[in-house]
């Protein structure tokens, strides 16, 4: 643990970090404004790291969990988990994500270098770095046409080479800033896509793209959405990797600290629901009105203490609600698969307490790097979809129920006959 602070434009943020210490901190201010306010949301328990994924058929052993509190800063309007975990514990080099296995995932970022082409002009010696570049699906799009680069700290970023995508395999700070911008000169476009919310020392991560970034350079950074994640009871994307979560006014708040404005945002299907925002420094652009617009439509002060409180039962509910589907079933003995095993599903499994005796297995597409492998927290094995089509159990569970509405109809397809129970935002059976 470290008790230094940051000082962000002559203000002193205690900077409150794990990083290298192998264990948590307890996050009692702010990380963004330094407010010692915090207000308890929602607690989710002690659960195991989401890709803590033990080989299926090894006898269970230790395995750590981590307190899931979810806390607002009223100061600031962020919404953020009260423990922050050395992140080699939660991103060990063998994480098993990669970002070009999801269809939306790649025409979102297909949408998002057209977007970007038209609002930033880019030439071809304009280079575009990408930080938490995963597997380079983001930048195959830029790559053909511009310089790129990508900044990625596990091994993920292989497989971006492989596809002739750079990238260097390194955390993204200050320091790595400079050694960018020494070998390869400042970036036109820094993109950070979901991994803004990840990075402890969020101030050190903007300190980063400013020394980086040309003088007309823009930074796009896609977050999750919190207004999304309170609309749609996406409680199951709390998890301790994302570290913050997002309305426009907090991330504005965050990049203004920082002398960087705001000029576009627009809300993205990815992950269930995600805010894309562009940002300038401060007077070299103009600011488009879908900024005003979209601040104007999230609560803020005591409409939003009044809606996380609505929060809270509305989680408290569904859990309950999917134990009742569930006991149903399991008393006229039906059987029950889950169906795809994202990060988010390790929190509604363990979060719901599911366990081998409710789900007898998690079916994931051919070629993940989870199948083999068991759900964190648990001894469900995640096997290959395959095998539902030939055990054919009456129920599936979609826990990547976000996307429910692409899946039935492509399991149907593909001959699952069975019925399926959709657990967000109300538990349903389909
Ligand atoms: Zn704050």
């Amino acid at each position: 643990m470290s008790a230094h602070s940051n000082v962000v434009n002559g203000r002193s943020i205690p900077l409150q970090t794990a990083f290298g210490s192998g264990s948590s901190v307890v996050i009692d201010s702010c990380q963004v404004c330094g407010s010692s306010q915090l207000k308890q949301v929602v607690f989710l328990g002690y659960l195991p790291p989401v890709n803590e994924m033990q080989p299926a058929g090894t006898v269970p052993h230790e395995l750590p969990s981590y307190p899931v509190n979810l806390l607002y800063c009223r100061n600031c309007e962020l919404v953020q988990l009260g423990l922050s975990i050395d992140p080699k514990l939660l991103f060990p080099p063998s994480y098993p994500y990669t970002s070009g296995t999801t269809r939306i995932l790649r025409d979102n970022f297909a949408a998002l270098y057209r977007e970007c082409r038209e609002i930033a002009g880019l030439g071809p010696d304009d280079l575009i770095v990408d930080i938490g570049s995963n597997d380079g699906t983001l930048l195959s799009n830029f790559a053909t046409h511009h310089r790129v680069l990508g900044i990625e700290p596990t091994d993920v970023g292989a497989i971006a080479l492989r596809h002739g995508i750079p990238t260097i395999q390194r955390y993204f700070g200050k320091d790595t800033a400079l050694q960018v911008r020494n070998e390869h000169g400042r970036a036109r476009v820094i993109t950070a896509a979901n991994c803004f919310a990840h990075i402890e020392d969020v101030h050190s991560v903007v300190d980063g793209i400013l020394e980086l970034l040309a003088e007309d350079g823009l930074f796009i950074s896609e977050n999750h959405y919190f207004i999304g994640v309170l609309d749609r009871l996406q409680y199951d994307t709390i998890y301790h990797e994302h570290l913050r979560y997002y309305s426009l006014r907090s991330i504005k708040y965050l990049l203004e600290m920082h002398g960087l404005e705001v000029i576009h945002a627009v809300r993205i299907p990815t992950h269930g629901g995600s805010i894309r925002v562009y940002a300038a420094r401060r007077g070299t652009r103009p600011v488009l009105d879908s900024v005003a617009q979209m601040i104007a439509a999230e609560p803020a002060g005591d409409a939003m203490i009044e809606r996380l409180a609505r929060f809270r039962s509305e989680v408290l509910l569904s859990k309950l609600r999917l134990m009742s589907i569930l006991r149903d079933i399991k008393e006229t003995g039906g059987r029950v698969c889950g169906i795809s095993a994202p990060s988010r599903a390790s929190t509604l499994v363990c979060y719901s307490g599911l366990d081998d005796g409710t789900l007898d297995y998690v079916a994931e597409i051919k070629g993940s790097l989870k199948i083999g492998k068991y759900m964190p927290g648990t001894i469900i094995p995640v096997v290959e979809e395959a095998k539902i089509f030939e055990d054919q159990p009456e129920y599936a569970l979609i826990l990547s129920w976000h996307i429910a509405e692409e899946l039935m109809p492509k399991l149907r397809e593909k001959g699952y006959r069975g019925r399926f129970i959709v657990p967000l935002p109300v538990p349903r059976l389909v």
